[in-house]
């Protein structure tokens, strides 16, 4: 009623209702995108009606298993703020070049490759889990292992647990790294049960998670790291056919002056080339020149490798795919399709995963999983609504929360929803400016309540089959 009264619009009481155009001012002001209401049975909750553009045709090709052969992991470092990522990162760069690499270690191409006992593993060195789950709501799914990083003196933090949540949430192989071990204030211990309090218990602790002691000032544990990263990765049997034709992954891309578009891209398949040519989303090239993590020209490169690649017609997107084909017309024949598919795909709308289609394709004998980013007010909050959220009871649907915490809805839990197909439940909340944008773009839906049973009505509609499907 302040609000209304600072626009000049005097109501009686709460129950009075409001012009559209006002409302959206009263939103707008408190960080919230007004939606044009439909009124489901019982509740009134606005829903959001998602546009985002349908992805350009894939190019499948069927795996024959005798030809695989062992590929390098690619591993990306999570965790904290300052909890010392970075530093890791450049430790274990550094491990190469005291054991004699030829030509070190110089450029930052967004990954790169060590050797340990000879063979390599591959890091993607953009930490943080906003852009490991970007490239996850492209389709893209780089990492083998993730390597949680915890700094022994500070322990768990907020953004520990989030970017747990986004490993957990990819089906990543996960590993625990405590790091600053050489400080005094170090308190391995304490982590250890934080972990186990979390269901990460540690292997010598009788759970199955691997933390390592390493400090990145020292190089404490770094070779130990590395070690059990290579026997994770052996375990884990990953293969790819060198032979087969060869598709890489962008992870990172930027105009350079003199040279035109440039990506580090890594190698997922096949062997790429000098030479050949490729389509990577509705953009064609052909491979001119390929250059590895230490700047120097290689001819080759074979599968979970990095490699900076030169030759793209148009600057590619993070996440897309360079698969290489036979001819250079057949590459710019498919890529202008694909061009003009985009244009006419910007025309068509699509939702992702909704609240309300739920229910929709549900094969006979089935269950399917809906997933909720939850974020709320406060901790009371957060704890009752997971607690009646979980005590929903479905006989088509389960639940899985895939994150929970107290905060604002912001870009992290966007790209999370995104890419797990999720729903964003946010209580008494709102919605950071960026996130709407990456939502809008990523077409996720976020539902905003004020009332708890409202919520939680609605959650079981939606799991019960008796939600109405969006128009
Ligand atoms: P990131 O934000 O996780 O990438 O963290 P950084 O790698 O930038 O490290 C944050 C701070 O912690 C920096 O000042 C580092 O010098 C320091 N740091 C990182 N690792 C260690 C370590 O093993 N021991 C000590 N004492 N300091 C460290």
């Amino acid at each position: 009623i302040a609000d209304l009264i600072n626009l000049k619009v005097f109501v009686a009481n709460a129950d009075k209702a409001i012009e559209l155009e006002v409302a959206e001012k009263v939103c707008e002001k408190h960080g919230f995108r007004l939606e044009r209401e439909k009124r489901e049975k019982g509740a009134g909750v606005h829903k959001v009606e998602e546009v985002i553009v349908e992805p350009v045709a894939q190019i499948v090709e069927e795996v024959e298993e005798e030809k695989l052969e062992l590929r390098a992991p690619i591993i990306t470092f999570m965790g904290h703020v300052d909890h010392g990522k970075t530093s890791l990162l450049d430790a274990i760069r550094k491990t190469q070049v005291t054991h004699g690499e030829a030509g070190g270690i110089t450029q930052h191409i967004g990954a790169y490759s060590v050797f340990h006992n000879d063979r390599p593993i591959t890091f993607i060195d953009t930490p943080g889990h906003a852009a490991f789950s970007g490239m996850r709501a492209r389709g893209a799914n780089v990492t083998d292992i993730v390597v949680l990083i915890i700094a022994a003196d500070d322990g768990i933090m907020p953004q520990t647990r989030e970017a747990l949540n986004h490993a957990k949430a990819a089906d990543v192989q996960l590993m625990v790294a405590i790091n600053k071990c050489d400080l005094p204030a170090a308190n391995i211990l304490r982590v250890k049960s934080q972990l186990q309090d979390i269901g990460l218990a540690p292997v010598d602790w009788g759970g199955d998670i691997e933390v390592m002691e390493v400090s990145a000032k020292t190089g404490l544990g770094i070779d130990n790291l590395l070690e059990t990263m290579a026997l994770q990765a052996e375990v884990l049997e990953l293969k790819a056919d060198p032979k087969a034709p060869a598709r890489a992954t962008v992870i990172e891309s930027s105009m350079v002056p003199g040279r035109g578009p440039v990506a580090t891209v890594i190698c997922r398949q096949g062997t790429l080339k000098v030479g050949q040519a490729f389509i990577c989303g509705p953009h064609w090239g052909k491979t001119k020149a390929l250059m590895n993590d230490r700047g120097q020209p290689i001819k080759e490169v074979k599968p979970g490798m990095p490699v900076e690649l030169v030759g793209f017609s148009d600057m590619p997107r993070v996440g897309d795919e360079v698969v290489i084909m036979d001819s250079e017309r057949a590459v710019k024949k498919l890529s202008e399709e694909r061009l003009e598919e985009s244009r006419q795909a910007k025309l068509v709308t699509r939702r992702r995963v909704t609240m309300e289609d739920l229910f929709a394709n549900i094969e006979e004998g089935q269950k399917k999983v809906f997933k909720v980013v939850l974020k709320t007010d406060v901790h009371g909050s957060l704890e009752a609504i997971t607690k009646c959220l979980e005590e929903i009871e479905s006989n088509k649907i389960n639940l899985r929360i895939l994150h929970s915490d107290v905060g604002p809805i912001n870009e992290s839990d966007v790209l999370l929803a995104s890419g797990s197909d999720a729903v964003i439940i946010g209580f008494n909340q709102k919605v950071e400016n960026k996130a709407l944008t990456t939502a809008r773009r990523e077409g996720v839906q976020i539902k905003l309540y004020s009332i708890i049973y409202e919520l939680i009505d609605q959650a079981k509609e939606a799991m019960t089959g008796m939600l109405d499907p969006l128009t």
